[in-house]
């Protein structure tokens, strides 16, 4: 292996181990979500190497048609000060669940230029039209992501078919 192999090996470690660590976060806000009776799915945007926004679910804590945990995590990262869109085209957002086309549009027209995703066995998103549009899309395949919402959608079968009802039990690119 040349130099260069072996710090390409090394920075794509240290990618992971970010990776993780910005992933654990977002698990974070989806169990914040849980503890307030909502869908556990959470997110956190990230700009060179720091959160900047953080958010999760709050569909039926604030009976919300559009607080998903993605656009919650955009939401509040101008809480503070606003983003610029050069902010953004430096941003990434880590979320627990594929998102939807919603989110992945919010994705779009702000050019983040990635998502990593933690898991997308329990319901798939619109990830197609973030490739589609040129968005890198990454999949952790978290087996905490999937279970805590498994364990939400098996306790709350009502709540997860009615909110799954609304949107024809489709959440890909229509
Ligand atoms: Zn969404």
């Amino acid at each position: 292996m040349n130099y260069k192999v072996i710090i390409g090996v090394f920075m794509d470690k240290i990618t992971e181990i970010d990776d993780n660590y910005f992933m654990n976060e977002a698990i974070y806000e989806a169990k914040k979500s849980l503890n307030e009776g909502g869908i556990p799915i959470g997110a956190v945007l990230v700009k060179n190497g720091e959160i900047v926004g953080r958010g999760h679910n709050k569909l039926i804590q604030n009976n919300s048609a559009i607080l998903h945990g993605e656009l919650d995590a955009i939401e509040n990262a101008n809480k503070d000060a606003r983003l610029t869109g050069e902010d953004y085209k430096k941003s990434t957002l880590y979320t627990t669940l594929s998102p939807c086309p919603m989110c992945s549009g919010a994705v779009i027209l702000y050019n983040i230029p990635k998502v990593v995703i933690g898991e997308n066995k329990t319901l798939l998103g619109a990830e197609k039209l973030l490739k589609t549009n040129g968005v890198e899309v990454i999949s952790l395949n978290n087996p905490e992501c999937k279970e805590l919402l498994e364990r939400y959608i098996k306790e709350n079968p009502e709540t997860w078919k009615k909110e799954l009802e609304k949107v024809d039990n489709n959440t890909t690119t229509k």
